[in-house]
């Protein structure tokens, strides 16, 4: 869509206002709201802002920064009002020089994909972000209260979950997300939608969409919505799988090999061998909170364990099973990403991972089919091969310190911004002093 068509469809579609979006290098939305009658000078000229003010941007002494618009992401934002009509347009950020600003986590993907699309492939993902719905705090703080008693893929008719998540379905669709399906998950109060399969940078894209419309329509109905990776003790937290694969010019997959006993083909193993071997260094990309690690821990349904498999839940990479036919469909799916990551840097990083794998012929071990990887103690696992991925942020920080294939993924503004950003988080935790703590030693100590 060229500027022309852009404010030609604005117009149709009734908005006067426009949000200029991006993201910081944690992943937080960040906006620059703009009345229509501004945006033909900002299509043409880009926006100038003050980089400084945010996280893992511009250094004081250099701080103007420059949107640049990318009218394909145009959307209305469907819970705005009807008198103050609001869309939004995702923004690449510029360097006063015009060049693109290495910091900017879109970019830092952009360019991770350029490496595929040189070889003719297209980095396809489907994410599967999973999410609690609380119940309304009436001003006295956020306690994370399920707000219904339903599990995996229940049904009921009544259900307020049914009401909401139908409304959250029909918005992601009025943004022209291809809604794949909505259900209720495993534990109380915990929802997940999916959205079909499309490039790195679209799915990324489409990941912020759903995190702020779901938060906003659950605010309409009183609900708080929640993407923290383990918001409660003792149930399952909340993932975002990624099914991924490789797509070739003609459409083909490039995972798909029919003679193949898996039907695998030998770079998707090399695809594979890339993630397994950097798994650790790029936990601290797509598990990227204190509490991602909480939820990494055995028994509810997260990965813990460095081995892929095609039937095994407890893997960190699953292959879904083949069916006749649909060799598009032939993907691996990564199930240690959470939807606390900023989804740019989080592909950027496993695109990364992969292409080394791929780049220097790598085989990965044997898969771990039918092994409850929660059952083995360590010992086996150690005799089997099997890695642990890291248990907390501070341990992901370090691997990710000593990966250079994932430091170069992200380049030197992001990744240094990223982990000065990180060890901040880890410190303000590791100084408090928890419930966990008084509970434990207080009174027997
Ligand atoms: N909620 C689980 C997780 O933390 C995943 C459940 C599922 O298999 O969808 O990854
Ligand atoms: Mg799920």
């Amino acid at each position: 869509m060229d500027a022309k068509d852009l404010i030609k469809r604005i117009k149709e579609d009734n908005v006067n206002f426009v949000s200029l979006q991006f993201t910081d290098v944690l992943g937080s939305v960040k906006s620059v709201d703009m009345p229509l009658r501004n945006l033909a000078g900002a299509l043409e000229d880009g926006v100038w802002f003050d980089g400084s003010s945010v996280e893992g941007f511009a250094r004081i002494q250099e701080s103007d920064m420059r949107l640049i618009l990318d009218p394909d992401t145009y959307a209305v934002l469907p819970w705005s009002p009807e008198e103050s009509k609001r869309a939004r347009i995702f923004c690449d950020i510029y360097t006063p020089d015009g060049k693109p600003f290495e910091g900017d986590p879109r970019g830092t993907l952009k360019r991770a994909m350029k490496r595929v699309t040189d070889r003719g492939w297209t980095f396809n993902i489907g994410p599967e972000p999973e999410f609690f719905l609380f119940k309304g705090t009436n001003g006295h703080g956020v306690h994370p209260v399920p707000h219904d008693v339903g599990g995996y893929f229940d049904f009921s008719s009544f259900d307020e979950a049914v009401v909401v998540r139908t409304k959250l379905m029909e918005a992601l669709m009025s943004m022209g997300i291809e809604v794949e399906v909505g259900h209720h998950e495993v534990a109380l109060g915990q929802h997940e939608i999916d959205f079909r399969f499309t490039d790195a940078l679209k799915a990324a894209d489409n990941v912020l969409t759903l995190k702020y419309t779901v938060k906003a329509i659950a605010a309409q109905h009183g609900l708080t919505a929640s993407f923290m990776p383990k918001p409660v003790f003792g149930i399952n937290g909340s993932g975002m799988h990624c099914h991924q694969s490789l797509f070739d010019k003609n459409g083909n997959n490039v995972f798909f090999d029919a003679n193949d006993e898996m039907k695998l083909s030998a770079t998707a193993r090399s695809f594979i061998a890339g993630q397994l071997k950097h798994a650790c260094a790029l936990a601290a990309l797509v598990a990227p909170t204190v509490n991602s690690y909480k939820r990494l821990v055995p028994g509810y349904e997260a990965p813990v364990y460095i081995g892929w498999a095609q039937i095994n839940r407890s893997a960190l990479i699953r292959i879904p099973r083949y069916t006749e036919g649909r060799d598009k469909s032939m993907r691996a799916e990564l199930r240690f990403p959470d939807p606390s990551s900023n989804p740019y840097l989080a592909f950027a990083g496993m695109l990364a991972a992969a292409l080394d794998g791929i780049d220097n012929n790598l085989t990965p071990p044997k898969p771990l089919n039918n092994v409850n990887l929660y059952h083995l103690d360590k010992k086996e696992r150690k005799k089997m091969g099997v890695g642990e991925l890291p248990g907390s942020l501070a341990e992901a920080l370090v691997e990710l310190e000593r990966d250079a294939v994932l430091k170069e993924a992200l380049g030197t503004a992001a990744y240094e911004a990223f982990v000065r950003a990180k060890w901040e988080e880890w410190d303000d935790f590791r100084l408090r002093v928890t419930d966990y703590e008084i509970e434990r030693y207080l009174e027997v100590t």
